[in-house]
């Protein structure tokens, strides 16, 4: 894929980009490695104040930065302003945690028969993170915040539709003080990763992405005895029980399947509602969904922007046409409009069934399917039958059912009477096909470190 910005509202390439040869590369992992040779002995106050520095550009810089996002990848420009916010603010967080999250603990000294054991948490070397388009800034600074304050360096491989965002993350931690080389960006296509992942210098790997992508580096990764972590896809259920507060679950649905045009990772994807209260759900979430305004991602107005990639569009509309074809029903939307841009409408699926491709494979675009449930036992049943496990919600007033479908559901995350969200303080990962291992919060700054014991005489 070329490394280009091609508007996604009107199809038009904006800037093409050459990518970094061979010695480039090189020289960029060599200069991140002797930036980890002395950043590893700077102090957590040091990386922390250079931190919250880079925090501060990036807030005053919140409205280019913003329009950059909208016109790489489509998303409004009020969502793009509220992801280049919630950057800076887990810069901060890792600013003011990284130290607490990284100190040792004291072992059990008598029982091992020492007078003293203890651990540490070292850092590692380079991490490279391969990054994914759909939250062009906060996907890298979820990684790289808690990785450059354990004390590791960054490069980083973002996806080829984004190229400004990659170039504008190449600077900021510079900007902010940290040490040249902290942050590399690679200007490099998905089939020179291999061999960035097999450099000696490079430790261990992060990718956020498909299925097929987190696959292929795991495998080097394993190969090579790297250490791997993989946010995979999503296909998240989103269960709605007849104690629930409906108004507030239709509306709560309509923003957990929308945001982001309908391309999160943690985007409700299945409804899975009970019969008693299923009719009156496929009917208000309709109506929500019909309203919603398509257009133009830097308008106000707009709810709904276009998905990022003209292939992207073409895969929602494949899954959505071979369901329709098999006798689903799109109670709203279900067709590409006509015009430029790859927009597509907000779509509602009903009566999907398992030979559709809907049923299994993640619809990465504002296209929700509504199953009927007779009780919470089927709806557990049906959240579970998929091979992905990121995250969940459940609505319901009902205590018990709360408890059993917290218990029930294999997820990495439930949302009780909420929708997926990502913060800094929660840890953020999947099950199944959906990942291995965790970002945010303690776990994700513990990833990338060298828990090591001492044992003294
Ligand atoms: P993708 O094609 O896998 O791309 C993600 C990144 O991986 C890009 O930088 C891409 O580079 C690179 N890549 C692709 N194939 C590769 C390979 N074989 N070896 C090495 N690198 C490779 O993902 P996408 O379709 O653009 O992104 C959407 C997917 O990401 C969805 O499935 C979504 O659910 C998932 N996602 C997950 C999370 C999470 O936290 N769990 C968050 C966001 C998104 P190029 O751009 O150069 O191809």
């Amino acid at each position: 894929m070329a490394i280009a910005t091609i508007n996604p509202a009107t199809g038009e390439t904006v800037a093409t980009f050459e990518p970094h040869d061979s010695a480039e590369v090189d020289r960029r992992i060599t200069q991140s490695h002797e930036a980890f040779l002395g950043l590893r002995g700077t102090t957590f106050a040091q990386r922390a104040e250079w931190m919250r520095a880079a925090a501060d550009l990036m807030d005053a810089e919140v409205e280019e930065t913003a329009a950059l996002l909208t016109l790489e990848m489509g998303k409004t420009l009020a969502q793009a302003r509220a992801e280049v916010r919630k950057s800076a603010t887990n810069l901060r967080f890792y600013a003011d945690h990284a130290e607490e999250y990284l100190t040792g603990r004291e072992l059990d000294a008598p029982a091992v028969g020492a007078t003293r054991a203890y651990t540490v948490y070292e850092p590692i070397g380079v991490v490279l993170a391969v990054m994914p388009w759909n939250y062009p800034l906060w996907q890298v600074i979820r990684f790289a915040a808690p990785a450059l304050m354990a004390g590791n360096t960054v490069v980083l491989k973002h996806a080829s539709n984004v190229p400004q965002a990659a170039l504008y993350l190449d600077t900021i931690f510079e900007r902010g003080g940290f040490p040249a080389g902290s942050f590399n960006t690679l200007l490099i296509g998905a089939r020179e990763v291999e061999p960035v992942l097999r450099d000696r210098r490079v430790v261990a790997v992060t990718l956020t992405g498909s299925e097929p992508a987190g696959r292929s580096v795991a495998s080097i990764a394993g190969s090579e005895v790297k250490h791997v972590v993989l946010e995979l896809g999503g296909s998240d259920p989103f269960l709605v029980m007849p104690s629930a507060d409906l108004e507030k679950a239709v509306a709560t649905a309509v923003t957990a399947r929308t945001s982001n045009n309908g391309q999160a990772c943690i985007n409700a994807k299945r409804f899975i509602v009970h019969e008693d209260i299923y009719d009156a759900f496929v009917e208000k979430f309709t109506a929500a969904m019909a309203t919603l305004v398509v257009g133009d991602p830097t308008a106000d107005a707009t709810d709904i922007g276009p998905l990022a990639t003209s292939s992207g569009r073409d895969e929602v509309a494949e899954l959505v046409a071979d369901a329709l074809a098999q006798g689903a029903v799109a109670t709203t939307g279900g067709a590409i409009p006509d015009g430029p841009g790859w927009f597509y409408p907000p779509t509602v699926v009903t009566g999907v069934t398992k030979s559709m491709r809907l049923y299994a494979e993640e619809a990465f675009g504002p296209v929700a399917t509504v199953f009927r449930a007779a009780s919470l036992d089927e709806a557990l049943e049906i959240a579970n039958d998929t091979t992905f496990g990121l995250s969940s919600a459940v609505w319901t007033e009902d205590a018990e059912e709360e408890r059993r479908a917290i218990a029930g559901l294999v997820v990495g995350a439930v949302f009780v009477n909420g929708m997926s969200i990502s913060y800094p303080q929660v840890p953020f990962g999947g099950t199944k096909d959906s990942g291995i291992g965790r970002e945010l919060s303690v776990e994700g700054i513990r990833e990338f470190v060298n828990a090591k014991s001492v044992w003294k005489a």
